[in-house]
C-alpha cells in the first residue's frame, strides 16, 4: 500500500518522523514517499512486462516535476492533457516519442507545441479535431500520430459519475459505429497518421472486467479495421486502475495483468505497442496530507474538527464523495490503527466532521468519522491523496498553497517551496493597456 506508517504511535514517512517534519516544515503540507512512488510503478511494469508497454504517466494525477522525473528516469513515458502538462514532461525529462496527449479541447497553439516536440500520440476525440491537427501538421510540414479514442459503453458501476468515462453519453471519444466511419473517412491521411485505438473508461475501476471487455471490444474493431487495409500499431488501454483509499480495496497490479494480458499477446506477438496510462495507482498512496487541529467546535450534536487544510487543499471529499482516512499523526498505543477503513471499531473514537476553514459548507474533508481523541494543535494525517490532491488545490479564498516535501528513507527534500502571500498578487502587480 505505501510507506506511511505507525512507530511507536508516532507516524513515519519511511524513516522520517511527521511531527519533526511538520516543525521544519509548518503546516498544511504535501509529503511524498520516494519508495511508495517507485515501488507502485515498477509493479505495474513488472506486472505487465510480458507485452513490455509503453507506461505513460498520468501528469494530470499529480504533476510535481520532482516526482515526474523520477518516474521518467525508470523509463516512464507521460500522458499529457494539455500544454502546461507537456511542458512539465519536458522539464521533468519525459522521452517525447512516449507522450500521449489526451483531452477534447487541444487548442491550435497547444498542439504546434506538441508536434514541435515530436511526442509519440496524439489522442484523438472528435472529427473535428482530428481535421484541425492534421491541417496544422500540414501546414508545419510535418507528421504526427493520432489514436483515436474509443468509447466501448463500458463501466464499472463502482465509478463516480464525475469520472466515468467509458459510456456512450460521455464528451469522450467516439463510439464504435463512429470509429468505423472515422477511419473511412480519415484514416489514409498523411500528416496525421491513425494508426492507433485509444481506451480510458473512467478511474478508479476496482476489477479488470470492464478493461478485458473493452479491450474485447477494442480488438474486434482493430481487426475489422486491418481487414480493410488499415495499419493500426498501438493499442492504449488508458488508466484507472486502482488505489487502495481503504487497506487492500484495490486490486494488484498482477491481478489487473492476468486477466488483461492474454488478450493482448497476439497484437503484441503481431508487433504492436500497448500503451497505459496509469495515474492514481502509481500517485495516490505515495502521498498524504498533513494538517494541524486549530479548533474543536460542537455544533447541536454534531463535533468538528476545524483544520488548517482542506476543500482548497483536497477537493475529492466534495467532488467526487471521496472517502480518504484521516488519523492523527499521533496516537495512543489502542488507538494505533491496524487498517485503513471507513469503520473504525477501537475503544475511544468519537465521531466527528473533519473541514477546513473555507467559507463553503462544502469545505469538508471527513463526515461523522471515528477519530481518536484530538486537541488544538495536534496534527491529522489525510492518507492516499497523492492523486488529485496537489495538482486540484486552488488559491480559493485567498489561502496560499502548501509546499511538497519528497521523503527518501530518512531524508526529506521540499520539492515545491509554500506559496506566500506575494505568489498570490504577483500576477496582479502590473497593468497593461490592452
Ligand atoms: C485521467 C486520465 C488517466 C489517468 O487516470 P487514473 O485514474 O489516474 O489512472 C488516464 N488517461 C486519461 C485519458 C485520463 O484522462
Amino acid at each position: 500500500m505505501d510507506a506511511f506508517n505507525y512507530r511507536n504511535g508516532q507516524l513515519f514517512a519511511e524513516d522520517v518522523n511527521i511531527d519533526d517534519l511538520a516543525q521544519r516544515v509548518g503546516t498544511p503540507m504535501y509529503v511524498y514517499s520516494r519508495k511508495t512512488l517507485e515501488g507502485h510503478y515498477d509493479r505495474l511494469a513488472q506486472a505487465f512486462a510480458e507485452v513490455d508497454p509503453i507506461i505513460c504517466y498520468s501528469i494530470k494525477s499529480c504533476g510535481n516535476i520532482h516526482l515526474c522525473k523520477l518516474l521518467a528516469d525508470r523509463g516512464a513515458g507521460m500522458d499529457v492533457v494539455s500544454g502546461g502538462e507537456l511542458y512539465r514532461a519536458q522539464l521533468a525529462g519525459a522521452s517525447m516519442s512516449k507522450v500521449v496527449y489526451a483531452g477534447v479541447g487541444k487548442t491550435d497553439a497547444e498542439i504546434r507545441q506538441a508536434i514541435e516536440a515530436k511526442i509519440g500520440w496524439f489522442n484523438i476525440e472528435s472529427e473535428a479535431e482530428f481535421e484541425n491537427i492534421a491541417a496544422i501538421a500540414k501546414q508545419m510540414g510535418a507528421k504526427a500520430n493520432g489514436a483515436l479514442r474509443v468509447n466501448p459503453d463500458v463501466a464499472d458501476p463502482k465509478t463516480h459519475a464525475k469520472t466515468a468515462t467509458g459510456k456512450k453519453e460521455t464528451k469522450f471519444g467516439v463510439d464504435i459505429e463512429r470509429a468505423r466511419r472515422f477511419f473511412e473517412h480519415y484514416g489514409r491521411d498523411k500528416h496525421l497518421r491513425l494508426n492507433a485505438i485509444h481506451l480510458h473508461i473512467g478511474s478508479p475501476i476496482y476489477s479488470a472486467e470492464p478493461y478485458v471487455l473493452a479491450i474485447t471490444k477494442a480488438l474486434e474493431l482493430i481487426d475489422e479495421l486491418r481487414k480493410q487495409g488499415h495499419e493500426i500499431t498501438a493499442l492504449d488501454i488508458g488508466g484507472g486502475f486502482a488505489a487502495d483509499y481503504e487497506s487492500s480495496a484495490a486490486p494488484e497490479a498482477a491481478t489487473y495483468a492476468k486477466d488483461i494480458i492474454p488478450l493482448l499477446h497476439p497484437f503484441k506477438k503481431a508487433g504492436g505497442t500497448i500503451i497505459l496510462e496509469p495515474g492514481r495507482t502509481i500517485a495516490a498512496n505515495s502521498g498524504v496530507l498533513i494538517g494541524r487541529v486549530q479548533y474543536i467546535k460542537m455544533g447541536g450534536s454534531k463535533k468538528f474538527v476545524i483544520v488548517d487544510t482542506g476543500m482548497h487543499h483536497l477537493i475529492r471529499p466534495t467532488l467526487y464523495d471521496a472517502f480518504h482516512f484521516i488519523w492523527p499523526t499521533k496516537v495512543a498505543p489502542m488507538h494505533v490503527p491496524t487498517g485503513r477503513s471507513k469503520t473504525m471499531t477501537q475503544q475511544g473514537l468519537e465521531t466527528s466532521d473533519i473541514v477546513g476553514p473555507i467559507c463553503e459548507s462544502g469545505d469538508f474533508l471527513a463526515k461523522d468519522r471515528p477519530l481518536p481523541p484530538v486537541a488544538r494543535g495536534d496534527l491529522l494525517c489525510v492518507f492516499t491523496a497523492g492523486a488529485y490532491g496537489m495538482v486540484m488545490s486552488s488559491n480559493y479564498n485567498a489561502v496560499p498553497r502548501p509546499p511538497e516535501v519528497l521523503v527518501d528513507g530518512s531524508k526529506a527534500t521540499l520539492i515545491r517551496k509554500r506559496e506566500v502571500y506575494e505568489d498570490l498578487v504577483a500576477a496582479e502587480r502590473t497593468t497593461t493597456a490592452v
